[in-house]
């Protein structure tokens, strides 16, 4: 492997630098920023931007997050599960279409029983050279470890956010089985997984002060993929509707739920993990068709995850309303991406686009919890 070469920069990083850069308004200043992210992700992941086929697997969900239009609570969805043929065909499209990977995701649907799953990950991974990353909620332990036998070489699962309290509120528990997400993200690493996590930006009740936490969190469990996208109001979900008001925090430490901070976050996160593999997200793009994938791109991002699912599956996965690139084909998704893709200089990576890792540490969750 060759030398990673040494990209210096000068913006503090500890809770208060990164809450200064948060908060920070001047466009000069911002600047600065932009293009020290550029810089480091030029250096550490270089120009290629991995594509990783999205397949919606299915729309069904047992939990009540109070922000997502799967919940279970929500009525008048027409919801539904792919076969395990329709997800494999998606496979196959993700490949025809040259992406080195696929990523299976879905409601936390016990539907999506241990067996189904692994049958499917063994399949692609036997017929396919692609990577399989899941993101199917939490699930115990058995079927994480049966996945990863099977052959899933990652999962995702955001934290959503570092401060207990919200996470407690908006994240309600299972009857009698507490969540702990940085719990479950800290064993699949252990069990062989990458790891990839994120979180949403502005939602209600989430402080400047927690989303700089929530950075120096990716930073502290050396999280190999970190999705950051904003929150976009759901009217199917208690934080789209008239509750959201009475969980706000005060006007001063509210985080937007726009797409500067976003971007800002976005930027702090390549800054605080360099090598990690960073998407831009539909959410982003949802928020800003015109430019937010580029910009993304732009200010340290180096994925992205079009979407393979069948189009007449799509309206059915609402996680929240007018998510962007809802109608276009794999194949159309596919063409505008890369010109999108090749119009800022990069190039589409190829082969499975896993972390490159320049260091390993070695962490248990006991660790974290102080
Ligand atoms: N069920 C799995 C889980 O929760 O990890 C995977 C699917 S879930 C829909 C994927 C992610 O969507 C969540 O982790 C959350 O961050 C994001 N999400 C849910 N509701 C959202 C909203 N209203 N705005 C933006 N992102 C949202
Ligand atoms: Fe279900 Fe995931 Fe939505 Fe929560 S975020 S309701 S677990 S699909």
């Amino acid at each position: 492997m060759s030398p990673v070469p040494e990209v210096r920069h000068n913006l503090c990083l500890d809770h208060a630098g990164v809450k200064a850069w948060l908060m920070e308004m001047d466009p000069e200043a911002l600047q600065v920023l932009w293009s020290e992210a550029d810089a480091v992700r030029q250096s550490r992941v270089g120009d290629q931007v991995h594509l990783r086929g999205l397949i919606e697997a299915s729309s069904h969900c047992i939990r009540h997050c109070l922000y997502c239009g799967l919940r279970a609570p929500t009525e008048g969805l027409d919801r539904y599960r792919m076969k395990a043929s329709e997800i494999l065909a998606c496979a196959h499209e993700a490949q025809r279409l040259g992406y080195g990977s696929v990523v299976i995701q879905g409601g936390e649907d016990p539907g999506l029983t241990r067996d189904f799953v692994a049958e499917i990950v063994q399949t692609i991974k036997r017929d396919t050279p692609l990577a399989v990353t899941l993101s199917l909620g939490e699930r115990r332990d058995e079927d994480l470890r049966a996945w990863r036998e099977a052959g899933a070489d990652r999962y995702l699962l955001r934290f959503e956010t570092s401060d207990p309290v919200l996470y407690r509120r908006i994240h309600p528990n299972l009857p009698g089985v507490p969540s702990d997400r940085l719990a479950q993200l800290v064993r699949m690493r252990s069990m062989g997984y990458e790891i990839g996590t994120g979180v949403m930006v502005g939602i209600p009740g989430q402080t400047w002060d927690a989303l700089a936490f929530d950075l120096l969190r990716f930073r502290d469990f050396d999280m190999d993929m970190i999705g950051v996208g904003p929150f976009l109001p759901s009217p199917r979900t208690p934080l789209g509707g008239p509750e959201a008001a009475t969980f706000l925090a005060p006007p001063d430490e509210q985080v937007p739920n726009d797409e500067l901070t976003t971007l800002k976050m976005v930027a702090l996160t390549r800054l605080a993990c360099p090598d990690a593999n960073i998407p831009s997200t539909t959410a982003l793009a949802t928020l800003d068709r015109a430019n937010g994938r580029e910009l993304a791109l732009m200010r340290g991002a180096n994925v992205v995850m079009p979407n393979v699912t069948p189009v007449h599956y799509r309206a059915r996965y609402e996680i929240y309303p007018g998510k962007a690139c809802l109608h276009e084909t794999a194949t159309a998704c596919q063409g505008c991406l890369e010109g999108r893709i090749h119009s800022l200089g990069r190039r589409v990576g190829k082969g499975p686009g896993g972390r490159n890792r320049t260091e390993y540490k070695n962490m248990s969750a006991s660790d974290f919890y102080h």
